[in-house]
Parts: structure tokens; sequence; C-alpha cells
């Protein structure tokens, strides 16, 4: 269905959307455009909540390090330096746009405390009374470390999206949306999902086809967002230019239906 209607829109950005290619550290050019994205959807008059990783990969080049560590502490670590970096970096390209950023730093368990949750949301409803700001969410890696670990921040942004009552959770990965067959990329994503338990029980016994447990964590927020009325996306985030026409209808992705 086509619509241009005002939307409650998250949108989540994982770290392999925010990185060069071939690079573990941020690319700018790559977080420019998300960010443009982000303007044009505002000023379509959508409502914007964008959940960030990315704190990780920004505190690399400030302490020297060429690669991302796999020790949990040294990560937590990393994420306390980089979070600075990627709120200063989004503060800079939403100037542009005369947009200002503002940092929420959560963590699952915060979301499960019926009064933080209510809190978050209730800043977050204040937030948006201010059309030129842009709240940006991350998981606070210092005191938790279960994105860290697994799922860069895609459960994250399916409490997010279902706590703020979402209209739309886009998760923008590096793949073009849910391909039957990951060897096949040329087939193009499949456009719409009616039942998402259905894929997700396909996917786990197709792993290799469907590529890595990164698919099957995003279509477990996916499941997550549908059950609790949210439609959801699944997009690449390297052609973040077309997000204005997947918000109206259109556009290369997957589209999750929401279960009447
Ligand atoms: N919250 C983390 C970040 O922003 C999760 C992603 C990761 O593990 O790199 O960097």
């Amino acid at each position: 269905m086509s619509t241009t209607a005002p939307q409650r829109i998250v949108l989540k950005f994982g770290t392999g959307i925010l990185t060069k290619l071939n690079a573990p550290e941020p690319d700018p050019v790559q977080l420019r455009k998300l960010v443009e994205a982000v303007a044009l959807l505002k000023r379509a008059g959508h409502s914007v909540v964008v959940v960030s990783s990315g704190a990780v990969a920004s505190g690399l080049k400030p302490l020297d390090l060429t690669e991302r560590p796999t020790d949990m502490t040294t990560l937590q670590a990393l994420a306390a330096v980089g979070q600075t970096h990627l709120m200063h970096a989004y503060e800079n390209l939403l100037r542009d746009y005369d947009l200002h950023v503002a940092q929420l730093l959560v963590t699952h368990e915060d979301l499960e405390n019926y009064d933080r949750a209510r809190r978050v949301k209730t800043t977050l409803e204040r937030l948006l009374e201010f059309p030129q700001v842009v709240p940006v969410i991350n998981e606070n890696d210092s005191v938790a470390i279960e994105e860290l670990r697994f799922g860069d921040n895609d459960k994250l942004s399916s409490r997010v999206a279902r706590l703020w009552s979402a209209d739309l959770l886009i998760l923008l990965t590096s793949a073009p949306g849910l391909l039957r067959d990951m060897s096949k990329p040329e087939e193009g994503p499949i456009p719409v999902v009616d039942d998402v338990d259905v894929v997700i029980h396909h996917a786990q016994e197709e792993k290799t086809k469907l590529g890595t447990g990164g698919m099957i964590s995003k279509l477990r927020a996916v499941q997550d967002a549908v059950n609790g009325g949210v439609q959801c996306i699944i997009a690449s985030g390297r052609h973040a230019e077309q997000l204005p026409e997947v918000v109206a209808g259109g556009g290369v992705c997957t589209r999750f239906l929401v279960k009447r």
C-alpha cells in the first residue's frame, strides 16, 4: 500500500552499514547519506527515531586499534570512547539540515522495568515535540553487553519501536532485504512476508543459504515488532537515498506485515 501520511518511524543503523566496506571504522560518506535520508523523512513530516550502533567501531581509531578486539571489557571500553565520537559525527552532519542529535543510552533491563521504560517513552515523546531534534538511541555498552555479544541493536530497535508505538521499523542492513538464497542476490529480495514465523522456521533450517545468524537476529527483531503491531522493513543501508520511496510503499526491500 502506498502512503505519504506522517508515520512514526524507527530506523536501525547497524555497524555493518556505518563502516567502510573493507575497513572496521565508520565511513563519513555513508554516515552523511544516512543522515540525509533522516532529514528527508523529517522534512516529509514523519517522526523519526534512530537506533544506531557504531560506538565500538568509532572507538578503534582514537585508541589506535586496527581491528575489533574480542574481549568484552575492551569492547565496552571502546564503546565508551567511540560513543562520544559517534554523537559528534551525527551532531556535525545534522547541523547542515538545522537538526540536532539527542542521545539516549538504554539497556534491555531499563526497558523491562515499567517505571524506567515509561521514562524513556515520555522523554522520547517530549524530544519529538521539537521538530529540530533527532533522537539517537544506543545500548549503554559500559553497563550492558547484550547487543555487544549478539544482535548489534536489532532487538533493541524492536523494543524501542514497540515502546514508542511506532508505525514502522526499518532495519537497514548490508543486504537489499530478505533473499531466498544469499548466493543469488540477482533474484532480488522477497517483496512481502505475511508470516514472519514461517520465515524464521525456514531460516533456522537453511542457515547457510540465508547467510549468517545476522539475518536470523533481524528476523527475530521483526517477529517481536510485528507481534507488537509494528510493520517492519528490511532494506539496504547502502542505498539510504531510497528510504523516502520505501516509506511511501515502494523501493527495493522486504516488507513484513502485521498479523491481523
Ligand atoms: N552497541 C554496540 C555499538 O554501538 C553494538 C555493536 C557492536 O557490538 O559493535 O557499537
